[in-house]
């Protein structure tokens, strides 16, 4: 039975009027007319007290209540949009309910914050220990020529190229870590346009070179008629630059570093590959959080910042997709993402394709 404030008058009423009634049959002299008339007025002037009691005391004070947490409880569940409706279940069930689920969010809000407070802290300690580490670099050899080193010419030279070396990577690492919290905070929006793969590719080519043939590393892609996809292409070029940066950085030399393409139905997959150190199991899932390197020292000493492949990770996600990762000690890596084909192409690119 449904129980609330009329139900409650009525039964508490039945009661008193039947007590009532019982009591004063038991009076001489008292006839059925009398015994009727006490057993209405007492049932309806319960019923009427009872009801008005519980309405304006109590259920009212305890829908708003109930109201209340609704409002607070903006994740509104089911439980409390089943209750709210006010016609359900006992009051008292419906308000118990509302402070459990109200209890439980709070819960499930702190432990959130407990991990966020964590992580900020560990962020800040690996920030400050990467910050550190090529100002303190920088600092010891201007001291050094400071402190009478500058007199001698070749260790002059020395000194000051290997202070701007650490310079240099502490611009990278303010570069990488500013590009991190933009994306992070929403500042850098995807603009997400059709634009052409094979050039993005090309042109990260043309940057790399250098340092391939430094290395002598064969470093080629699978040439292909343009491959128009829908994504950022500024960001597109930073996912390949670091990419194929990291594979010439992690491969010997007379290494190999590739770039196919598959093209599917409605996707292009891209995959970067190499001949290179390759990346214990244990680490594969972890190389995309910030400042996780597999060999701290190696990634330090050939100018990593540790945050790469982080950027890379949120970037693709600004674009509904993920990175694959497959690898084999000693034998080389590869990095597989897909990007989604675009039906039309920029105008820009069509108006230069009707000029030839
Ligand atoms: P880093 O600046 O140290 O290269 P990344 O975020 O780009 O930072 O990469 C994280 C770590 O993942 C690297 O330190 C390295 O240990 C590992 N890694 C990334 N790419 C490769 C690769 N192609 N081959 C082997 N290891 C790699």
């Amino acid at each position: 039975m449904e129980l609330n404030s009329r139900a409650i008058g009525l039964l508490i009423g039945l009661l008193v009027s039947v007590i009532t009634t019982a009591f004063l049959f038991l009076i001489d002299g008292i006839n059925n007319t009398i015994l009727l008339t006490a057993f209405f007025l007492s049932l309806s002037s319960t019923y009427i007290l009872v009801w008005l009691v519980l309405e304006f005391l109590f259920f009212r004070h305890i829908d708003n209540i109930s109201e209340g947490f609704d409002k607070i409880n903006n994740t509104e569940s089911q439980i409390t949009d089943g209750l709210s409706n006010g016609t359900l279940l006992n009051p008292l069930k419906k308000i118990n309910k509302e402070i459990f689920s109200y209890a439980e969010n709070k819960q499930r809000e702190i432990a959130e914050l407990k991990k966020m407070e964590i992580f900020r802290r560990e962020f800040m300690a690996d920030v400050s220990h990467e910050l550190k580490t090529p100002i303190f670099a920088a600092q010891g050899f201007v001291h050094t020529l400071l402190d009478g080193a500058i007199e001698d010419k070749k260790v002059r030279s020395k000194f000051l190229k290997k202070a701007a070396k650490s310079l240099d990577g502490l611009d990278i690492l303010v570069h990488d870590l500013l590009t991190l919290s933009q994306i992070e905070t929403g500042e850098i929006k995807m603009h997400i346009v059709p634009f052409n793969l094979i050039r993005t590719v090309e042109d990260v080519f043309d940057q790399l070179e250098n340092k391939a043939i430094k290395k002598d590393i064969a470093f080629s892609y699978q040439k292909k008629e343009d491959l128009y996809v829908l994504g950022d292409q500024r960001r597109m070029y930073q996912v390949f630059l670091n990419l194929v940066s990291n594979a010439i950085k992690y491969t010997n030399k007379k290494g190999e570093v590739t770039i196919h393409f598959d093209e599917k139905d409605d996707h292009i997959a891209t995959t970067v590959k190499d001949t290179g150190d390759g990346i214990p199991d244990k680490d594969i899932n972890r190389i995309f959080e910030r400042f996780y390197r597999v060999d701290k020292s190696r990634s330090k000493e050939k100018g990593g910042t540790g945050l790469g492949l982080a950027i890379v990770k949120h970037i693709l996600e600004g674009h509904n997709t993920k990175m694959e990762v497959t690898s084999e000690v000693g034998v080389g890596s590869s990095f597989t993402f897909s990007l989604q084909k675009a039906k039309d192409r920029p105008i820009e690119e069509d108006e230069e394709l009707y000029d030839e």
